[in-house]
């Protein structure tokens, strides 16, 4: 006989009982048809672990099997394949934590708590910053005003499904061994409806569309998730909406750069300004505020205006309004602005500064 049960495991003939167990779940759930639907491959794996097992993990047919081989055990009066046909009721307790067969699952006949729901909403740049108040418009399934989603004619109570007795799952049986599947009958749910709500048709809910009034706090983010309570899909046979959940995604800025609370700004500033220092009105969220730009300022160089920033979402102030300065050099001069600017660097050049004598240094070294 090529059967060989130890390889069929994976396990070897020194295996403790303990081993043999753990290599048959191992293999029955990897194989077990409701992870594997029509799937005969799967099917044939699952079987033969059965059988390995039938054998292995039993002491007394072990011993038999391993004295005698399969032969020896057919002596012996075991019946072979095909003749267990519940695998599942003898080796219940393997499963028992994964797959809850028989009476263990839950039975359906509770209220039933409406689904959440997810909505994405665009918001600008300043929306996200100054906080806002929008208004959505939403359609969901909503609980059957007619029937108070029990889907049933008013004043009728919904039946406990006959076929599975209200478990919501049935056992059936493929081919040898015993699958538990949602019931055809009641779709899971435990209960039947002989007399459907007119209005909803016993699906106890209906479809509407909902307008609703957002607001948005100041200072939400990018990638933001917003509960609103109860606004879900409608809940059945009494139970409670489920919630509505706004993602927001807010547009970027063409000018202002945002890092958490901090608002970045680049600033262009002419060479004269910079050097002479100025004031200057700059744009913030919060309007036009006046920056103090001290004389001899670099590029690159970065000013502050205190709180001028987003506000932390709860609480702890609010951030700051960076300004990076982009000192630009004129391009395009007129002849005044040309003569100017010679005289200027003559003028430079005779107040010798740390520059120019670093200059003086570097052209001695160079000749
Ligand atoms: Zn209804
Ligand atoms: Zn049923």
């Amino acid at each position: 006989m090529g059967t060989d049960y130890y390889q069929t495991l994976k396990v070897d003939q020194s295996s403790t009982a303990e081993e043999i167990k753990k290599a048959y779940r191992k293999l029955a759930l990897k194989y077990h048809p409701d992870r594997n639907p029509n799937n005969k491959e799967a099917e044939e794996r699952f079987k033969e672990a059965a059988e390995a097992y039938e054998v292995l993990g039993d002491a007394k047919k072990r011993q038999i099997y391993d004295q005698y081989g399969i032969d020896g055990l057919r002596n012996s009066g075991y019946q072979g394949p095909g003749n267990f046909n519940d695998i599942f009721s003898s080796f219940g307790d393997i499963f028992d934590d994964l797959f809850s067969f028989g009476g263990a699952r839950q039975t359906q006949n509770g209220p039933i708590r409406g689904a959440d729901l997810r909505f994405d909403l665009n918001i600008t740049f300043m929306d996200a910053a100054l906080g806002t108040e929008k208004e959505i418009e939403i359609t969901r399934a909503d609980t059957c005003d007619e029937c108070r989603g029990s889907g049933t004619r008013e004043g009728r109570e919904a039946e406990t499904c006959p076929e599975c007795r209200g478990r919501g799952q049935v056992i059936r049986s493929q081919g040898f061994f015993r699958v538990s599947t949602t019931c055809p009958t009641c779709r899971g749910e435990g209960r039947v409806i002989k007399d459907p709500c007119k209005v909803c048709n016993g699906h106890g809910l209906k479809e509407i569309s909902k307008r609703l009034s957002l607001k948005i706090p100041a200072g939400v983010d990018h990638g933001a998730r917003m509960r609103v309570s109860g606004e879900g899909e409608g809940g059945r046979h009494h139970g409670p909406p489920g919630d509505l959940y706004v993602f927001l995604y807010v547009e970027p800025h063409e000018f202002f750069l945002r890092d958490g609370a901090d608002i970045h700004l680049r600033l262009p500033l002419s060479m004269t300004r910079a050097a002479l220092g100025c004031s200057i009105e700059v744009p913030t969220i919060h309007g036009e505020k006046t920056l103090e730009v001290p004389a001899g300022t670099q590029s690159g160089d970065t000013l502050r205006l205190k709180k001028q920033g987003i506000p932390r979402l709860r609480g702890g102030g609010t951030g700051d309004m960076i300004i990076e300065v982009d000192v630009k050099t004129p391009k395009k001069l007129s002849s005044r602005q040309k003569e100017l600017l010679e005289e200027f660097a003559v003028l430079e050049e005779e107040n010798s500064t740390a520059d120019e004598g670093f200059l003086k240094k570097l052209f001695r070294m160079a000749s």
